[in-house]
């Protein structure tokens, strides 16, 4: 699925916007679900995939929505990242290429993993 960019350029905040096709980080602490423990899903901002839901997210105290796991959907997937002159994990939306953030080997059981994301690049529903 291809989406426009100049529709989304409008749609979008331009955080949003920055984060999610120019693979921008939000500053830490700032976002508005990095406190956020409603009961819901979380969907991508840009086509609306659910990736993330809140019975996996945690507390991890980065500044950043942290997940140990995404759903069982599935639309969250992996890349090799080596910009900024480290290996790291970029976390993408498989339907639309949206850059959500990164996912770390820290998190807590079961998974160990740390989904670090980027609250503008989800929509809660
Ligand atoms: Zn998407």
């Amino acid at each position: 699925m291809s989406i426009d960019k100049a529709q989304l350029a409008q749609r979008l905040s331009r955080e949003a916007f920055y984060v999610t096709q120019e693979k921008g980080t939000e500053r830490p602490f700032t976002g508005e679900y990095n406190d956020h423990w409603e009961a819901g899903d979380y969907h991508c901002v840009c086509c609306d995939a659910r990736l993330f839901t809140q019975a996996h997210k945690f507390n991890a105290g980065c500044g950043w929505p942290s997940f140990f796991e995404q759903t069982d959907d599935s639309n969250v997937v992996f890349r090799e990242d080596n910009s900024h002159g480290m290996v790291r994990t970029e976390i993408v939306c498989k339907h639309c290429d949206a850059h959500l953030g990164h996912v770390f080997d820290d998190g807590p059981a079961p998974t160990g993993q740390r989904y670090c994301v980027n609250s503008v690049s989800l929509s809660f529903k």
